[in-house]
């Protein structure tokens, strides 16, 4: 529960950096001012995509899962319908991701694309008829009590998107890599995962454990000998993984009294006992703020076109958005992107390529979450951090120019970077509270 100290690992700034620039009560306030705006408050998700590795059909029943929908009424108007940026052509490549036929007959639709430079595989604003807008202030993130088979299974999967580069042997992986090797995509076929197994697996504390592969403890690359990249991508999904965590046991629900509060134990467990994960949610943090300052002057000038990005009526939002990228940018850079995938290693492009195609798994994968809530939450997080990850490994320096580029990013992929932003300054916040109870309980002993 102590306060880490010294260099943040496979970053380039110190815990004292972040806590004396970065987290500051004037950050955390223009934060939390910001994603109360419109602008950044409705996010507009596909919740209802088939899982397309394997059947799950369990459903959290809790009321806590639900997620209330945003009425169309509600959403500016400016924001319904017009897909507000999109990517500019002349960069990319474009990739169709998997196929139905490839996936399922039940999985997303062949709309669904993925430009070249895209760390997830999502589906834009306009690109699915199925999404539905959402609150996020309306859905705050906190304990559901989805646990169990099925929610193991979603961060077991997510855990074996690090073993790019090779297959962990007898990984339940292992046959669909094998045939998906040749494709570049990195994608892993249903069926295979399948194996035969009951549609019945999976699920809400339930179904057929038993058939389900008892989650082992992930292996922390950052302990082995790994490059910086597979270090990276594993405290990528570890710190996610902690800040998720982080956020169950502030709002705890009390099953006894109904009432939601932070629980003490419940985050010594799961985080405290292991400062790794607490470290690399501050490695999550320093990636995001170093991505909101290198885009900064051009998320800034979002709203130059007319039609994308922020509607020049809501000045507030402008302004907010002005002075976050300002303070993001007013300390040296947190993190160092140019170390990775370095022109002078001969492997560097596969090894960009199978970090990306791993992330897009991860964003898939989401599709898995039984429970309405937390998918909301985990897409939307996976969202933001894939587009942290497009900023800082995707583009040049220069490409950040409104002239040259005026839509690189889309509206949502935005909104999730900021939201993601605030989620982890939400769980450094909530350590700090945590950290008081801690130090009241000696006090009292
Ligand atoms: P889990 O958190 O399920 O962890 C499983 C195992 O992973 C642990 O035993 C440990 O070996 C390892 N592990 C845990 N944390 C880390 C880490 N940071 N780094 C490396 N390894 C780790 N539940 C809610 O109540 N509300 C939510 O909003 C919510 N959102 C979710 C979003 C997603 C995408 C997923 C997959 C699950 C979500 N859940 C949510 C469920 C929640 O994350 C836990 O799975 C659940 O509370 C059960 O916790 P657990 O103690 O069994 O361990």
């Amino acid at each position: 529960i102590c306060r880490p100290t010294g260099q943040i690992e496979d970053a380039c700034c110190d815990y004292e950096t972040v806590e004396k620039s970065l987290n500051t009560p004037k950050f955390f306030a223009t934060l939390e001012n910001l994603v109360k705006t419109n602008y950044f408050r409705f996010y507009k998700v596909d919740l209802y995509r088939d899982c397309p590795f394997w059947v799950e059909n369990g459903l959290c029943m809790n009321r806590a899962c639900t997620v209330e929908k945003a009425s169309e009424s509600e959403i500016p108007e400016e924001y319904r319908s017009t897909r507000l940026s999109s990517v500019h052509p002349a960069h990319k490549d474009e990739v169709v991701f998997p196929s139905s036929e490839e996936v399922a007959s039940s999985s997303p639709s062949g709309t669904d694309t993925c430009q070249d430079t895209d760390f997830c595989y999502w589906a834009g604003e306009d690109l699915s008829s199925e999404s539905v807008w959402v609150d996020l202030i309306k859905n705050p993130e906190r304990f559901t009590g989805y646990a169990g088979p099925g929610a193991n299974r979603v961060w077991k999967a997510i855990y074996e998107e690090n073993c790019f580069g090779s297959v962990p042997k007898g990984s339940f992986l292992e046959p669909a890599r094998a045939k998906g090797s040749g494709g570049g995509s990195g994608f892993v076929g249903r069926e295979e995962l399948l194996g035969g197994s009951s549609p019945a697996m999976g699920g809400f504390g339930g179904g057929l454990g038993g058939l389900i592969p008892s989650l082992a403890a992930p292996v922390d690359p950052a302990a082995e000998e790994q490059c910086l990249e597979k270090r990276v991508f594993y405290r990528v999904i570890s710190g996610l993984h902690a800040s998720i965590s982080t956020h169950i046991c502030h709002e705890y629900l009390n099953q006894t009294t109904g009432t939601w509060s932070p629980n003490l134990e419940c985050f010594i467990t799961r985080i405290a006992q292991h400062p790794e994960r607490l470290q690399n949610v501050y490695f999550n943090y320093v990636l995001l703020v170093r991505a909101l300052a290198r885009a900064g002057d051009y998320l800034t000038t979002f709203n130059l076109k007319p039609g994308h990005g922020i509607p020049a009526s809501e000045k507030g939002t402008i302004d907010l958005l002005q002075s976050l990228v300002g303070q993001a940018s007013s300390c040296p850079p947190t993190f160092d992107e140019a170390s990775l995938f370095k022109p002078s290693n001969p492997e560097a492009p596969q090894l960009k390529r199978e970090f990306r195609d791993h992330f897009r798994n991860v964003s898939l994968i989401m599709d898995c979450v039984g429970c309405d809530k937390c998918r909301l939450w985990g897409k939307m997080q996976v969202n933001g951090l894939g587009t942290a990850m497009k900023i800082l490994f995707s583009f040049d320096e220069e490409d950040f120019d409104p002239r040259k580029n005026p839509a690189l990013l889309e509206r949502s992929e935005l909104v999730a970077l900021i939201n993601t932003l605030h989620r982890f300054a939400e769980s450094l916040k909530a350590v700090e509270t945590f950290r008081g109870m801690y130090q009241q309980g000696l006090r009292d002993k």
